[in-house]
């Protein structure tokens, strides 16, 4: 099986999730969001297609990060092959976040989509709303966007949202970060 990426994997990001995270470009996204950060990857014929087997090879010789972040694009229009890295991905100890410009519910609607879902811990929902964009927000672009819990959302059959994000970003904490050292 293969994937459409926007490009290479991308380590070390602390802009996209919790912690230190690997980012997967996907390529292709359907909703095409006004002012959207990556129009780049909108196309679905764009990028380059890689081998899943190859990601997960990949995966396997990262070095210091929390977990994987599927952005783009929306992971959400390959959801086979992004489930099978996900899953692969939680056997190497790694946390999984997802961006999506669907809607949770929307998300619940497709089999393949919702097999997905299962694998990931922590899910962005919602397109981009230009008239709602704050730089203040954590881990999101626009107000209406939600950081979602994923698995305590599947248990209890409701929403439940990320607390901890919810609150603006305390630029004082983001430069008092003792827990990683950068050489
Ligand atoms: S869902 Fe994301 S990638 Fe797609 S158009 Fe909207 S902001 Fe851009």
């Amino acid at each position: 099986m293969k994937i459409r990426l926007a490009s290479t994997l991308q380590p070390d990001s602390i802009v996209d999730g919790e912690g230190i995270r690997t980012v997967i470009w996907t390529q292709g996204c359907p909703h095409h969001c006004p002012g959207c950060h990556n129009p780049g990857t909108h196309d679905f014929t764009l990028g380059s297609l890689v081998e899943v087997e190859e990601i997960k090879e990949q995966l396997t010789h990262l070095s210091g990060q929390d977990g994987i972040t599927f952005s783009g694009g929306d992971p959400m229009y390959q959801p086979r092959a992004c489930k099978e890295i996900a899953q692969y991905a939680k056997t190497l100890g790694l946390t999984v976040w997802c961006y999506t410009g669907d809607t949770f519910e929307e998300v619940l609607q497709n089999q393949d989509k919702r097999a997905f879902l299962n694998h990931i811990d922590v899910l962005v929902d919602g397109k981009f709303d230009l008239s709602q964009r704050s730089l203040d927000l954590q881990f999101k672009g626009s107000a209406n966007q939600r950081i979602i819990d994923v698995p305590k959302s599947l248990k209890t059959g409701s929403i439940v949202l990320k607390k901890e994000y919810e609150a603006p970003k305390d630029y004082r904490n983001l430069y008092q970060k003792p827990d990683y050292l950068f050489i």
